[in-house]
């Protein structure tokens, strides 16, 4: 049964892909409870009750890729476009030290503006002004020597989703002939190099089923990756997949759990598409084994612009300017954030 599956699951015993179908097709309110308590012991036996922040600065609401689910892509012809200068984004970097932002995400459609050139003086600019602090980039494909100069300029980490782990799936959500063959080859490339690397997927995307999310979980446990992003698909009122529900909260949170028994160490981000679809989301995911949280530290006024799917929520504990909130909530639920970089323990230290 459900709760033999997760036990298995948590000793680290293989499940074959039959029975990781069933545990997601058949799951109950008590298997989640359980599997939720489960995954929360692993994540205190690695992290203790410790709440790793990251002040997410989105650098850039332009965009060449036409992924169908998301709302800034290229031919939403409605949305509002802007970019971020370096000063700006130093700036944000200032109000996010001072908070006690020790990782800064710099996220972005994927803009040609930003230049190898124009990206690695942003990010050493970043790297001389702060070197307490991690760097963590997610602008999408760039090559691999693009990939190198970043890490060289002083980069640690790279967020690229992979999306869906099925070729087929993949197809049905990007509709330029991208493949994901090519997709994990990136997420190869950024490993080999040294980054810090993160990928996951969203849950309830158009056409997924519990046999596309086995090879999902398959697949983070082939890559091993130090990060692991999920949350669930939230539609966006102009994009193609404007009249498909949003992804389940119970099903995301069974797949946060999963993935903690699986993988114990991994940085897993509470993400803010799961704060949208229920006021408490964020905090559920913590429950279910989360240990990341990353509010937003963008300028108030590009907030709305990075519009990615309908009432993203960017106020209240989503804002990192709002920080004593979050700890506040954190506290209540016996967690406590904390200043530091947040590594993966996984992660070597370079100078
Ligand atoms: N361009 C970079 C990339 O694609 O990796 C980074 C920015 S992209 C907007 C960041 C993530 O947002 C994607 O990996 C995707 O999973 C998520 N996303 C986009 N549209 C979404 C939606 N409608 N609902 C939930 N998540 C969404």
């Amino acid at each position: 049964n459900n709760l033999e599956r997760l036990i298995k699951l948590e000793n680290n015993l293989i499940l074959s892909e039959t029975d990781l179908r069933i545990l997601l097709d058949t799951f109950t309110k008590e298997d989640l409870s359980y599997a939720m308590n489960r995954a929360r012991k692993v994540r205190e036996k690695v992290f203790g009750n410790e709440v790793y922040i990251r002040g997410l600065i989105e650098l850039t609401s332009y965009c060449v890729c036409d992924c169908l689910y998301c709302g800034i892509r290229r031919e939403n012809k409605n949305a509002e476009r802007y970019r971020l200068t370096k000063e700006e984004v130093l700036s944000c970097c200032r109000t996010g030290h001072e908070l006690g932002f020790r990782t800064f995400v710099i996220q972005g459609g994927e803009d040609p503006y930003y230049s190898d050139e124009v990206m690695t003086e942003i990010v050493s600019s970043i790297r001389k002004t702060y070197p307490d602090c991690a760097i963590t980039l997610s602008l999408g494909e760039r090559s691999k020597e693009s990939y190198k100069k970043l890490y060289d300029a002083g980069a640690d980490r790279y967020l690229l989703r992979h999306e869906t782990a099925d070729e087929e799936h993949y197809g049905k959500l990007h509709p330029k002939g991208e493949h994901l063959r090519v997709r994990m080859k990136h997420l190869w490339d950024l490993k080999e190099i040294g980054y810090q690397v993160g990928t996951g997927f969203m849950v309830g995307s158009p056409f997924q089923d519990s046999s596309t999310l086995v090879k999902d979980l398959l697949f983070l446990k082939e890559l091993n990756p130090e990060m692991v992003g999920i949350g669930p698909f939230v539609p966006h009122h102009e994009s193609v997949f404007k009249d498909f529900e949003h992804g389940s909260l119970d099903l995301t949170l069974m797949l946060l759990s999963i993935i903690r028994l699986m993988m114990p160490d991994a940085l897993i981000p509470s993400t803010t598409s799961l704060g949208t679809i229920h006021p408490r989301g964020r905090e559920f995911g913590m429950e279910a084994g989360a240990n990341v949280v990353m509010p937003n530290l963008s300028p108030t006024d590009v907030r709305k612009k990075y519009l990615l799917y309908d009432n993203k929520a960017f106020t209240g504990c989503e804002a990192a300017e709002s920080l004593s909130l979050l700890e506040k909530s954190m506290d209540s639920l016996g967690f406590q954030v904390v200043v530091h970089r947040g590594d993966s323990r996984r992660a070597k230290i370079r100078n």
